[in-house]
């Protein structure tokens, strides 16, 4: 792969408008896949859940998953957007070997949501408008494993395997219209829009939205244009982008890696790329295809999609709380600071929160925990929060068991440190390692006593009201008991013992 030439950020803002466009695939939970009964499920046996309709037999016949319909619509309208009374599915033609149909099964001139909007706040706090043109049926592709490469990719690689247990599963694309005016936080737009729709999606129950799983995949394209300039610039899309750092990092790369090109009097090409999370960069895919090379046409094999206005407003009747209510209402309830609630929701940690407040930890200590020493440990091994080895219960339970005095701050972190090892719960780390704090009082007088013994002028001092003298004999008895001591008490247990 060349190494492109980037332009300083900031440069490339000051001379270049950044305009971004975002299409979202949506993988639905549905039990079954789009247009046969097959099931929809991730992670069985390869080529087990397939049948004459989603491999396209000859004769065989699609019929429409009327569930998939439903979660489309309240899709669209969580969105904000306008329902179609009939929608059309249409043929789009192609080749490729994890598509046997040899076309995908989409949507095209008739979406069945279109023209809606959604409220995205980025880390700064500032709130963008981003305008939805479409959300769209289709049916995902089947999955290419290349093997023998070292890139996973099909160049250098020896033979591919497809896995045609996700051909049919069915697939929501929302596409927005151009971004323009995200300037500087283009990158983190694109990122926080995907997080909504995360969100969203999630709050709906209608998909999984494991973003490691694919469940969620957003299509990044970026083009630039001189400022002031009223003609858009060629545009590259980065193709199934799949987590939201990466969104962001691929984002910021196309800006830097165009601007180079164009400052130089070069021309962009309008291209697929794909994301290298490895090396930080993009590279190029294949020639972008216009709507027209896909010779689309009405699928005749399937009649028109016509929701009633009953069900429609049956589903417009059950949808939750868009995200930004929600994250108010849950700033509300825990009494976060602005600053506080914004670094919880840019770290992603708003569900581990809601998860480990349910189960049972105050908020601020939920806080605490998962922004804090958590993500520490996340960070250092670059991965999310998340992603650790730790469920929002066992953070409660830690939290509990701080909060009850049962163990303090340092054995907390020795304790967490075993969890995340698999060594099980908090409660059953502390039991098999004994690393309760000492709440025995004589246990702890006798260790005071002795670090007085060795300080004997401690007492005095804090008689003649110099209290911070007995930081010296805290101190002492911390190490002697080897950090298993409430420090707390030992304070009061030596401020007792001055006042005899
Ligand atoms: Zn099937």
């Amino acid at each position: 792969m060349a190494k492109d030439e980037l332009m300083n950020y900031e440069k490339a803002l000051e001379q270049f408008e950044v305009v971004i466009g975002l299409e979202v695939h949506v993988e639905l939970n549905t039990k079954t896949k789009m247009f046969c009964g097959c099931r929809n499920e991730f992670g069985d046996e390869p080529n087990t859940n397939v049948c004459p309709i989603c491999i396209a037999l000859p004769g065989s016949l699609p019929a429409v998953n009327r569930r998939a319909v439903e979660s489309s619509i309240s899709i669209g309208l969580a969105l904000g957007c306008e329902i179609a009374p009939t929608g059309r599915f249409a043929r789009k033609n192609y080749f490729y070997p994890d598509l046997a149909k040899n076309f995908q099964t989409s949507q095209y001139d008739e979406p069945i949501a279109y023209e809606g909007q959604l409220e995205v706040e980025v880390p700064s706090g500032k709130t963008f408008t981003v305008l939805i043109e479409r959300a769209h049926m289709e049916e995902d592709a089947g999955k290419l494993t290349h093997v023998g490469g070292n890139t996973g990719r099909i160049q250098g690689a020896e033979y591919s395997l497809v896995d045609y247990n996700r051909a049919g599963v069915p697939l929501v694309e929302i596409v927005t219209k151009p971004v323009y005016g995200a300037g500087a936080e283009a990158p983190e737009l694109a990122a926080a829009y995907v997080r909504s729709i995360r969100e969203i999606v999630k709050a709906l129950g209608v998909s999984d939205a494991r973003m490691e799983r694919g469940n969620v995949r957003c299509d990044a394209n970026v083009s630039l244009r001189l400022h002031g300039a009223e003609k858009l610039g060629t545009r590259t899309e980065t193709k199934n982008v799949n987590s939201l750092r990466s969104i962001e990092r691929a984002v910021r790369y196309e800006i830097q890696r165009q601007a180079a090109i164009l400052a130089k009097g070069g021309t962009i090409t309008q291209e697929t790329r794909h994301w290298h999370e490895d090396k930080g960069a993009t590279s190029s895919g294949r020639p972008k295809s216009d709507a027209d090379d896909y010779r689309y046409f009405p699928e005749p094999d399937l009649v028109p999609v016509q929701p009633s206005k009953e069900l429609i407003e049956s589903l417009r009747a059950a949808l939750p709380e868009q995200p930004s209510v929600r994250r108010k209402r849950l700033q509300g309830e825990w009494g976060f600071s602005d600053l506080e609630f914004r670094d919880v929701v840019n770290a992603d940690l708003l569900d581990q929160i809601v998860e480990t407040v349910a189960a049972g930890a105050k908020p601020q200590s939920a806080r605490k925990w998962w922004t804090g020493e958590l993500a520490r440990i996340a960070n250092a091994e670059e991965k999310d929060a998340a992603e650790l080895a730790i469920t929002p219960a066992e953070v409660a339970e830690l939290a509990t068991l701080v909060e009850s005095g049962k163990i303090n701050d340092r054995l907390a972190r020795e304790v967490l440190g075993y969890v995340l090892a698999g060594e099980g719960s908090p409660s059953s780390v502390v039991a098999a390692r004994g690393l309760e704090v000492v709440s025995d009082d004589s246990a702890l007088l006798a260790a005071i006593d002795e670090a007085l013994a060795k300080q004997p002028d401690v007492l005095e001092k804090i008689r003649e009201g110099k209290v911070q003298a007995a930081g010296a004999v805290i101190g002492a008895v911390m190490q002697a008991m080897k950090g298993s001591a409430d420090a707390g008490r030992v304070r009061e247990l030596i401020l007792e013992r001055a006042a005899q």
